[in-house]
């Protein structure tokens, strides 16, 4: 027998960084020069969602903080355990509205696919960390019935990858689907939601570009960033290569209780954007999920925020405050 396992070195670099992801918070801490207690043994395999950490977002953190904003994302804490009232399992309740193993059709004009389950990082206020996943799985039949459904509703006019993040998966198979929707007509947008170009910049390769370029879709990608040190000069090259094949870039964040709740850092954030080519689009407040009470800022506080914000930045650079409210039509503002 010829082995079919693709050798190590025919592996693109960001899909080997997604392999070898650091998964252990032993590992991480001693990486940073903190002390192993600050997470208590076991804790990776208690929450149900194991900290995940690629190297090219370690590296952005600063040795020996504990504090500091990007590992704050990442780290799972004891109080994750904590249960919070008014803090649910799923509290976006995002099956009801998939008429599709992967497909969510909530908003009109809009549908969204659920490319991927798989994340490069593992966020620990993310509501999707008790998503099951594995009941959304579009693909058994390569993405056949998705496709069938958006050509069959002349009312769609833009498809959303996501996930997960839709990246994570292979260019060959984004490439297949990208182009079907291509095929069909009354379909004018294809946007992106996706943080890998954030944590592993090297997604951004000539593979994805190939497919972005070809499609004759007007073409979006919301990346998702919090906190200004998560853009580095890798981050900047991978947004100017999207931006040179056609591609809007916009950002969106969660406001985070000690990593970007302040009008300093969102200012900051907003600035750091602008200045790599990106524009800010959404600062979404907390998804009420459980195991993330820890990082909620309160409803008053967040307008003190935007207030401060509106006063100190152009229009551009202030992002939309919303929450998600499960049944209303769109993205609610605050
Ligand atoms: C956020 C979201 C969208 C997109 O909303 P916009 O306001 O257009 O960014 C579409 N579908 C679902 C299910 C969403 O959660
Ligand atoms: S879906 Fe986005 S926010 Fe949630 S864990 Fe994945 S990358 Fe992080």
């Amino acid at each position: 027998m010829i082995s079919r396992t693709p050798s190590v070195a025919s592996i693109p670099a960001w899909q080997a960084s997604l392999r070898d992801a650091v998964t252990s918070s032993e590992v991480l801490l001693r990486r940073l020069g903190l002390p192993a207690d600050l997470v208590p043994v076991g804790q990776d395999r208690t929450t149900g969602f194991p900290l995940r950490v690629p190297e090219e977002f370690l590296a952005r953190m600063e040795f020996g903080n504990a504090r500091d904003p990007l590992l704050l994302q990442v780290l799972p804490q004891l109080v994750e355990l904590e249960v919070a009232a008014g803090y649910t399992e799923q509290p976006l309740a995002e099956e009801s509205f998939a008429p599709l193993p992967g497909l969510i059709h909530k908003y009109r004009g809009r549908v969204l696919i659920l490319v991927s389950g798989a994340c490069a990082v593992h966020c620990r206020y993310c509501f999707r960390r008790n998503f099951p996943y594995s009941d959304q799985q579009p693909w058994s039949d390569g993405g056949q019935a998705v496709i069938d459904y958006i050509a069959a509703d002349a009312s769609i006019r833009e498809v959303i990858l996501s996930g997960g993040d839709p990246l994570a998966v292979s260019d060959d198979r984004l490439a297949s689907l990208v182009r079907r929707l291509g095929q069909v007509e009354h379909l004018e947008t294809l946007r992106i939601h996706t943080r890998l170009p954030v944590v592993i910049p090297n997604r951004v390769e000539d593979s994805m570009l190939a497919w972005l370029e070809a499609t004759m879709l007007n073409k979006v990608l919301v990346l998702h960033a919090n906190h200004a040190r998560e853009l580095d000069g890798a981050v900047a090259a991978a947004v100017r290569r999207l931006r040179g094949a056609d591609v809007t870039v916009l950002n969106q964040a969660v406001l985070l209780r000690g990593v970007n709740d302040s009008e300093e850092r969102q200012a900051d954030l907003s600035e750091s954007l602008f200045r790599i080519g990106v524009l800010p689009y959404y600062l979404h407040l907390l998804d009420r999920v459980q195991g993330a009470a820890h990082f909620e800022v309160s409803e008053e506080r967040a307008q003190e925020i935007l207030r401060q914000l509106r006063g100190r930045l152009p229009g551009y650079l202030v992002p939309r405050l919303v929450r998600e409210v499960p049944g209303a039509p769109s993205k609610v503002p605050v």
